[in-house]
């Protein structure tokens, strides 16, 4: 990951920026709240900048030959480069291509990461995969003749032409939820309209890396007593003046010594509670006012969003592995046949969903907006697979390593002229040094049981909808008629 950044042919990268002009444009108005302050520059906020620091070398790896073709890829018309994260996939190919770069962001935050710069692009080349269903007439709140697909297609073409990385929100402010579908407290709403585009007032919760980013896509589910006004499905840039967002406290270990948080140095992907007061939005970043008919489409506009986050949890159930066969290797406990067992089970966790990955993808299929596209309920399936099973994929990879998860220094004791001594030659894995064995041990504490840790491990279980959720649409969505009818058939039942 080190190799240098050669620029490409200056008439081929206009369309791509680097980590610097990346982190440029978030110096602007922006609205960052943490604790009782106002950020001033996000990107020299402690708990915000070496997150920001971490997708800036995404962005210059743009540049790096090395992942060229794997982050970017050429228009064959222009012959302009631009981000895969914004590519239209329509074959199998294309996007099998496109998951590559899912990989690689999954890879460089260890999976830490649920909203890297390629997730949220995927929400919109879901709209786009059904714009011919946003072309319906604009129903009640829509004052101005809005061509939602258009707005859609428009926004592909912003987002591919500028590089931009949004965050992408749904969830609505936690509070009372005795409500028939959880109560409308806080919800946002359209309060005004005129003739350039509509006003919102609201809120919406959590939107995992907004303050880093420099969009915002958010929408309201479609729900009982979802009021008209409610109905809406638009963008906003994240320096809009009437927009706040107000940080959750920081979990990661910002400035420490890389041996002590070999991973939570690098920082985190932040949470923000996004206040809108009368946030005024433009007509062509609205993708649906008023009509309740395409907030239904939100489930089927999400899965390359689901595509997403269950490859991230295959290259991250990979990682685990890794780590997991390290630690009975420096521990020397691999000839266990119990230690062995945990080891499978990891390998079984990591191959059962790279086999789910795969086979959605080869039983993909193309849209009426023509965007190839995974099976759905192959996603549906893995990401529950991979929810169920990731407690127990964290308790192993604590069990294997016994007290050394708990028992870890930092760098500085074992640079003391007192103490190091003893450490070093008292606790040395199986052909590997203490220190060595130590830092493993300090890695696998930042990603199985620091707060980092906590933080990924409840936005696994609830990012993309809780479990509860991903049970019902897969019971909804899966066509049973077919086994019906095999169980029909060996049982002597008629058919009615
Ligand atoms: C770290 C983190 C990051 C997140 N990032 C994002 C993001 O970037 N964008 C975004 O849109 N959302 C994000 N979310 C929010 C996530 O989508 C929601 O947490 C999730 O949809 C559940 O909604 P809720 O938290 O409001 O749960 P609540 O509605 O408050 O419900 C609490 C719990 O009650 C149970 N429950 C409630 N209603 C039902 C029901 N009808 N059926 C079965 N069980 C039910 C579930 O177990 C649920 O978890 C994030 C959440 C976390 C924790």
């Amino acid at each position: 990951m080190t190799a240098t950044i050669e620029p490409v042919d200056s008439t081929t990268q206009s369309h791509l920026r680097d980590g610097a002009q990346y982190k440029n444009d978030l110096r602007d108005s922006r609205s960052v709240w943490v604790a009782d302050h106002k950020v001033a520059d996000v990107t020299q906020e402690p708990t915000l900048g070496p997150g920001i620091d971490l997708m800036g070398t995404m962005f210059d790896d743009q540049f790096n030959p090395e992942y060229r073709d794997v982050l970017t890829l050429t228009d064959p018309e222009t012959g302009e480069r631009y981000s895969r994260s914004w590519q239209i996939p329509r074959t199998l190919a294309e996007l099998q291509d496109r998951r590559q770069l899912i990989e690689y962001t999954s890879f460089k935050t260890a999976g830490t990461f649920g909203r890297p710069p390629d997730l949220s692009p995927l929400i919109a080349l879901g709209m786009y995969s059904r714009s011919p269903l946003f072309k319906r007439s604009p129903a009640a709140f829509s004052k101005n003749n809005h061509d939602f697909a258009e707005n859609i297609a428009k926004y592909m073409k912003h987002g591919r032409d500028t590089n931009i990385i949004a965050a992408e929100v749904l969830a609505d402010p936690q509070n009372d939820r005795s409500g028939p579908s959880g109560g409308t407290a806080g919800l946002l709403r359209i309060v005004g309209q005129t003739d350039d585009g509509i006003v919102v007032s609201g809120a919406k919760s959590v939107g995992s890396i907004a303050a880093q980013a420099d969009e915002i896509l958010f929408t309201n589910l479609l729900r009982p007593d979802l009021p008209p006004e409610a109905c809406v499905w638009a963008a906003t840039r994240v320096d809009n003046p009437g927009v706040k967002l107000i940080c959750r406290e920081a979990v990661s270990s910002p400035g420490a010594d890389p041996f002590d948080h070999p991973l939570g140095y690098k920082g985190e992907e932040a949470d923000q509670f996004i206040v809108f007061d009368n946030a005024f939005i433009p007509n062509e970043r609205v993708f649906n006012v008023g009509d309740t008919e395409l907030l239904k489409l939100y489930g089927p506009c999400s899965q390359w969003g689901h595509w997403h986050v269950l490859t991230r949890m295959w290259v991250k159930a990979e990682i685990f592995v890794g780590v997991a066969q390290l630690i009975t290797e420096f521990l020397g406990t691999t000839k266990i046949p119990q230690v062995r067992n945990m080891v499978t089970e990891v390998i079984a966790y990591a191959q059962t969903l790279k086999a789910f990955v795969l086979t959605a993808e080869n039983q993909g299929y193309l849209t009426e907006g023509g965007v190839f596209g995974a099976d759905i309920n192959f996603l549906t399936a893995g990401r529950l697979h991979s929810i169920d099973h990731y407690p127990r994929i964290i308790h192993i990879l604590q069990e294997l390593c016994g007290q050394g998860l708990v028992m870890r220094f930092p760098r500085a004791a074992f640079d003391s002229d007192e103490v190091g001594e003893y450490l070093e030659q008292l606790l040395p894995g199986h052909g590997v040094t203490a220190r060595d064995k130590n830092r493993l041990m300090n890695f696998v504490w930042d990603l199985t049981a620091s707060s980092l840790a906590g933080r990924t491990a409840v936005f696994e279980n609830v990012n993309s909808t809780p479990a509860p959720f991903i049970r019902e649409r897969l019971y909804r969505e899966f066509d049973r008629d077919r086994m019906v009818g095999m169980a029909r058939d060996l049982a002597g039942l008629p058919y009615e």
